[in-house]
């Protein structure tokens, strides 16, 4: 059971997350260099990177992995003057913003170019590559040739072709097809590809009731749209990113933090109905879980979860 956590450089300040998943039998440490604004990744990531960060993992036995908003990383914008139709439609118009045209196939052969060098240089121990698009609902195209395309189905079609960039530099490699904002719904015109994997990220859901909780209109379509895609993707592989220790979110992405509410019940729930579908694989965001937090409000909720999924 892979049973992770998702952190920023910045939550690593006054807190030693490899020794803290160690302590409460984590394996899977996600670094994920920040949402929101498009951002240099690689400078974010900074330290998470380095050569010495990555070696006391190995030598703690935790795996570790990227997840990321690789926009810029994967087309560059300085391409637009030259080459707008490399980039999204939007009203009739291409503009810089968002991520690129899947229909075209020069800037798909730039995306897998930019893949196969980033997935060298990341090189995470899971063999799960994390290239996510834009942070933002509006950001696939709308050109003629990709007008009958969803989000989804955009992003499906991204994933099949990144998963093919990454097997030329790592022929273990497996890369994310990520379930959240306009691509949380079941692709219908496009199918997985080999070595695609879904992940679940239900950013939008309700934390006071259990996602499987039929009483709640907002879960049950969260519910719905998950059992939609594990009938097109392997349950095997399925990861589920979830935001219960997320305290970024729960803060409105600013500080000062706030205590998300997410109860113990409510996680073991939680847990149970993606363990019962068959899912092995779980994380959590816990952005802004830094020394400050740990200081204000102990670490309670972690225990909460490490409990929880170790109990799985
Ligand atoms: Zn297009
Ligand atoms: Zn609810």
């Amino acid at each position: 059971m892979r049973k992770g956590i998702v952190v920023t450089p910045s939550d690593f300040k006054d807190a030693n997350w490899p020794e803290m998943m160690r302590r409460f039998s984590l394996n899977t440490l996600g670094l994920h260099s920040g949402g929101g604004a498009r951002h240099d990744v690689i400078a974010a990531l900074g330290s998470t990177m380095s050569e010495t960060f990555i070696s006391d993992l190995k030598s703690m036995q935790l795996d570790y992995e990227y997840e990321l908003h690789v926009v810029d990383e994967l087309l560059d914008r300085k391409l637009f003057s030259e080459h707008p139709d490399y980039f999204i439609c939007r009203e009739g118009a291409r503009c810089e913003a968002g991520n690129w045209c899947v229909s075209n196939a020069d800037a798909m052969k730039h995306i897998g170019d930019n893949v196969a060098e980033l997935a060298v240089r990341l090189a995470p121990s899971t063999h799960r590559y994390f290239f996510w698009g834009e942070d933002a609902a509006a950001s696939w195209c709308h050109c003629d040739a990709c007008a009958a395309l969803t989000p989804a189905d955009q992003g499906l079609l991204c994933a099949n072709r990144q998963a093919e960039a990454v097997r030329r530099v790592d022929p273990q490699g497996q890369t994310a097809f990520l379930a959240y904002l306009s691509t949380f719904a079941v692709p219908s015109e496009v199918k997985p590809g080999k070595g695609v994997f879904l992940e679940y990220a239900p950013i939008q859901r309700c934390y006071f009731h259990a996602i499987d909780d039929p009483r709640c209109s907002i879960n049950r379509q969260c519910w719905q749209t998950l059992l939609g895609l594990l009938e097109i993707f392997p349950v095997e592989t399925a990861h589920v990113l979830e935001y219960w220790l997320d305290v970024s979110r729960f803060s409105s992405w600013s500080k000062p933090v706030r205590l998300p509410p997410v109860t113990r019940e409510i996680m073991r729930c939680d847990l149970a109905a993606y363990h019962g579908l068959g899912i092995r694989s779980i994380t959590t965001f816990a952005v802004y879980m830094d020394g400050a937090f740990f200081s204000q409000y102990g670490d309670r909720l972690l225990l909460d979860y490490a409990e929880l999924i170790n109990d799985l």
